[in-house]
């Protein structure tokens, strides 16, 4: 095709660049341990926290949902797509995060594009949103009418000088928008002093509690039962692919906003629902949060040791206070140097570069879920203590 060829050098800069990224591919069920590539690793880089993917309850729900009501629904929400089930799944999840409502999603990334741009639609509307934000939500802000303001990443006097600002104070509607969690760095953002600084400002409030859904807080409720913050946050999303382990999203808040986006909220109206099945181990998923507590208690188990463990090495692994733990190396050819060798070892943990996090923070980024034994994670730090001597990193 040579209309495409100008792909060849975007392909070749990429190339260049260390940019140009090849799925790993995995050959068993994905667990603590699994086969990679043809390779037996200890893997460190899923979002399994509270390790659903393989539970036998959630599998046996997937298959009797099946059975009952097909492999598919075959349609959009709002025409045939909803299912009892899914109406019972909104219904428990807004049960889960405390408010009225929830309205279930494709994705978490189609929830908080679908929420910035349904409430956001005019440009005398302004949405605030933190630098270190998802890009999910840094495409909802591009989809979304409103003006943009920065702050810099969990900076309050920065954020109360935009508050402060005539053209901030003179807006229509405004919507601060934060991860609960942010996603590299592991960090917990400052809710208390957010909802303040918004109720006294008369900001709406919306965090996204994709890595802290299953995670944080009692039963895992996220970041706003975390800091019994239960009724002073007005939009919660949460993700069903995380801990949940499967694929979803949802918006947690008043049933006036569930009822409003599902009128208008473009990904719900014109993309079809969830099959059965993945409904079904959602709510399976909901019962084993409820009824096996030892698995959040053994995550956070698994995370202190493994943290402990890496600093004793010496390792910089940043001011993560959840189970995501950076291992700070600072350049991108020397992050993937140290991920491949970790991966001849039998660990399997990621490098990131530039532009998903900022030049010079480049890193590996490791997730350590309910899922692994202490053997394992032995196994892991003396890889990373091995490759990272080699490599001059520690
Ligand atoms: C992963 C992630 C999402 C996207 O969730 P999906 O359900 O995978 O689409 C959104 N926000 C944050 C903060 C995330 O980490």
């Amino acid at each position: 095709m040579k209309r495409l060829d100008f792909l060849k050098e975007e392909v070749a800069t990429l190339k260049n660049e260390n940019r140009f990224i090849q799925p790993h591919v995995l050959q068993t069920a994905q667990d603590a341990v699994c086969v990679i590539d043809g390779k037996e690793v200890v893997n460190l880089t899923s979002n399994n926290y509270l390790c659903l993917t393989t539970h036998p309850k959630v599998k046996a729900a997937a298959i009797e949902a099946t059975e009952k009501f097909g492999i598919g629904t075959a349609a959009v929400r709002t025409i045939i797509g909803t299912t009892s089930m899914h109406e019972e799944l909104e219904r428990r999840l807004a049960e889960f995060k405390g408010t009225e409502a929830s309205l279930v999603i494709q994705s978490g990334f189609t929830s908080n594009t679908a929420t910035c741009q349904s409430l956001m639609t005019s440009p005398e509307d302004v949405l605030i949103s933190d630098e270190l934000n998802h890009a999910s939500i840094i495409d909802g802000g591009r989809l979304a009418k409103a003006k943009k303001k920065i702050y810099r990443h969990s900076d309050m006097a920065h954020l109360k000088e935009i508050l402060e600002t005539p053209e901030v104070k003179n807006s229509r509607r405004k919507l601060l928008v934060t991860d609960g969690v942010f996603s590299m760095d592991g960090d917990i953002a400052n809710l208390p002093e957010i909802v303040e600084l918004c109720e006294k400002h008369d900001v709406i409030t919306m965090v996204d509690d994709a890595h802290a859904s299953g995670v944080i807080g009692p039963q895992g409720r996220g970041t706003v039962a975390h800091f019994d913050l239960k009724g002073r946050v007005d939009i919660q999303i949460g993700t069903l692919s995380k801990a949940f382990a499967t694929i979803g999203g949802y918006v947690a808040s008043t049933k006036d906003l569930q009822g409003y986006m599902q009128s208008v909220a473009r990904p719900f109206l014109f993309s079809s629902s969830h099959p059965p099945s993945v409904i079904a181990t959602c709510l399976a998923g909901l019962d084993v949060i409820y009824n096996e507590p030892e698995r959040l208690k053994k995550l956070w188990d698994n995370t202190k040791f493994f943290k402990e463990e890496l600093k004793k090495a010496g390792f910089d692994t940043g001011h993560s206070q959840t189970p995501i733990t950076p291992v700070m190396v600072g350049d991108t050819v020397k992050a993937q140097q140290f991920s491949k060798m970790l991966f001849d070892e039998g660990v399997f943990a990621l490098s990131i570069g530039f532009p998903t996090v900022a030049k010079g923070k480049e890193r590996l980024r490791t997730i350590v879920t309910a899922g692994h034994e202490i053997k394992d994670l032995e196994k892991a730090v003396a890889a990373f203590k091995k490759c990272g001597k080699a490599l001059g990193i520690i």
